[in-house]
């Protein structure tokens, strides 16, 4: 359900060009009519990814992955579908269409178009005040001084608001808004006393705050006088900017994070831009300390791990443990870099002699899992020095340590915690096992969450999730991937099998589907898949691209066809047997025929 009208997809994915798209991932070569190269979604050391510039299709012959040029976008950029046609469409000029919208959400996309368009332009002023106004030499002196570059600035399109109280209200009027539109978009405040109004960011640096895509929804602003309060304001709450919702940089972070699976977690807009020009390009802030359920939605969209870099104070701290909490249902592994108190990214990266700066990269690959990091924090400000105060901090990690699954770290962080309350092991392993069978104590809020994130990040993804993804098939599934290929590579006689091929033929639901669906699509089987069904979709694919590679021949096709017959039969002789019956005598007569007829057919 993407909005846009199917022919519109056509033409945006008859326009986009996949080998240049995939190209940004992985090193491709020409190889007949495909091009191949290492697998940008798993680890390889020969080339097993395929792709055809033609039908605009990838496929892995090592993991399994395969899908359309969309999908592609989807799942290497870390964009929903929608967002994904948009960001071709946009890319390669394709005018997209709407399907039948009705009039209330055509009318709010008129006005978020409209409110959009006038944040640009107000962070396009914001820009070039910054960088040629003699006004906002404070500014560039301050940001210099962060070691920030010219071109990072640019790159994030960072600004400056003058000190006048009307240059964006007077600028927005003449561009044709009205006083309730610039209001709307959050950039003018109505003075309390008379009936005017006036500009909402004066003399701050402005941080453009832009969406995945790069659109500018809203703006932070720091403070430029020393004197000034709040030190930063926000845009408010409007029908472009949720600050629950944003994490700032995602948009230049996000091909990063897609390609890493990991987002480095900072807290300000200067630890953003800082590690961006250290190379650092999967960093992006959270908007406060908490991080909200929304923000895990985005990222674990896009990652199977974040990795947090925030201040060490208290407060820090227990943002980072609430993180917990709230990824908890959501595939993401939170990992914790230890920060020297009183310092921030940005601090760590501009110091003089690089020592800092290397330091901390290797905090951030050394970053400790967020339970590990629990415990020791409360360790470390547990009193220790009395068996008291030790049986208070058993108590509290014994907690932590039950929710973890089994795991080798679980097991050194037990002999750590024996070893720092001077325990026997054996001791805070009981008490381990005794929580984890629970106790009926209150429980921390990470043990209310059905499995604990760690374990599903490192767990078996989901069948339904990812299929076929990083397994090897068995003899059977190649055959039915190998038989229906065949009958796309060669049309006439693939008619045939296909009228004969059942879903008993098929070890999995999925290809009984895929063989119903090239039953029905013969000419162009990956043309007009249904959105949405993943799963048909990479099979479909898979078959498609293997037609092309290896086309087999009727003969193959024959002895394929009768291998599946067997393994059907055989499935059927099995079920008879496992309710304890006798399989009927034409049944296994017909396994012994087929079996001969296999013979025969292999000469
Ligand atoms: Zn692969």
């Amino acid at each position: 359900m993407s909005g846009f009208s199917s022919a519109s997809i056509e033409r945006v994915k008859e326009a986009a060009d996949i080998v240049e798209i995939v190209s940004a991932y992985t090193d491709l070569r020409r190889s007949g009519v495909r091009f191949t190269g290492l697998c940008p979604f798993h680890d390889e050391r020969s080339p097993s990814f395929s792709v055809n510039p033609q039908e605009k299709l990838y496929h892995c012959f090592g993991c399994g992955v395969g899908g359309d040029v969309i999908k592609f976008v989807e799942e290497k950029e870390g964009l929903p579908f929608p967002d994904a046609v948009e960001a071709l469409a946009d890319r390669y000029g394709v005018e997209l269409e709407r399907e039948q919208e009705d009039p209330r959400a055509q009318e709010q996309r008129r006005v978020r178009t409209r409110l959009g368009e006038l944040l640009k332009r107000t962070a396009g002023f914001y820009e070039s005040f910054l960088r040629d106004a003699p006004q906002a030499s404070r500014a560039r002196d301050y940001l210099a001084a962060r070691g920030l570059r010219p071109e990072v600035l640019a790159e994030f399109g960072v600004g400056c608001a003058p000190g006048t109280w009307d240059s964006v209200l007077v600028r927005g009027q003449q561009a044709g808004y009205s006083l309730e539109e610039i209001e709307a978009a959050g950039l003018i405040l109505r003075s309390q006393k008379g009936r005017g109004h006036y500009d909402r960011f004066r003399s701050r640096i402005v941080f453009p705050i832009r969406d995945a895509r790069g659109r500018v929804e809203g703006f932070g602003a720091r403070a430029l006088l020393p004197d000034q309060k709040p030190k930063y304001v926000n845009s408010p709450e409007g029908p472009l900017y949720s600050k629950r919702r944003t994490l700032y940089g995602i948009d230049r972070a996000r091909p990063a994070i897609a390609k890493g699976g990991r987002a480095l977690l900072v807290e300000g807009y200067t630890d953003v831009l800082a590690c961006h020009q250290a190379g650092i390009r999967d960093a992006v802030a959270v908007m406060g300390t908490a991080i909200t359920p929304e923000q895990v939605k985005l990222l674990s969209g896009y990652a199977e791990e974040a990795v947090m870099a925030l201040d060490a104070d208290r407060a820090g701290r227990e943002a980072m443990l609430r993180a917990q909490g709230v990824a908890g249902g959501r595939r993401l592994r939170l990992r914790v870099v230890r920060m020297p108190a009183g310092k921030d990214p940005a601090d760590l990266l501009a110091e003089g002699d690089g020592a800092s700066a290397t330091a901390f990269r290797e905090a951030i690959e050394k970053a400790e899992e967020l339970p590990v990091f629990h415990v020791r924090t409360l360790l470390d400000e547990g009193d220790l020095s009395s068996p008291a105060g030790r049986d208070r901090a058993l108590d509290e990690v014994v907690e932590v340590i039950a929710a973890m699954s089994e795991t080798i770290t679980r097991e050194e962080l037990i002999r750590e915690v024996a070893d720092r309350l001077d325990a026997d092991p054996g001791l805070v392993a009981r008490r381990i096992a005794g929580a984890g069978r629970g106790s009926g104590r209150s429980r921390s809020p990470q043990q209310q969450q059905p499995q604990s994130p760690l374990a599903e990040a490192g767990g078996e993804p989901q069948a339904a999730d990812r299929p076929a993804r990083q397994r090897t098939l068995s003899a059977r599934e190649t055959r039915e991937l190998a038989l229906l290929a065949m009958c796309v590579a060669w049309p006439a006689e693939g008619r045939d099998y296909l009228e004969r091929l059942r879903d008993e033929h098929f070890s999995s639901p999925v290809a009984a589907r895929a063989c119903r669906w090239i039953r029905d699509h013969p000419e162009e089987p990956t043309r007009g898949l249904p959105d949405g069904d993943e799963p048909l979709l990479a099979y479909v694919t898979q078959v498609a691209m293997r037609a092309q590679r290896e086309r087999g021949s009727p003969e193959a096709m024959e002895i394929n066809f009768l291998e599946l017959e067997v393994a059907a039969a055989d499935d059927q002789i099995e079920s008879v047997q496992s309710g304890g019956g006798e399989p009927p005598v034409e049944l296994q007569r017909r396994r012994a025929e087929l079996a001969e007829r296999i013979a025969r057919a292999h000469g």
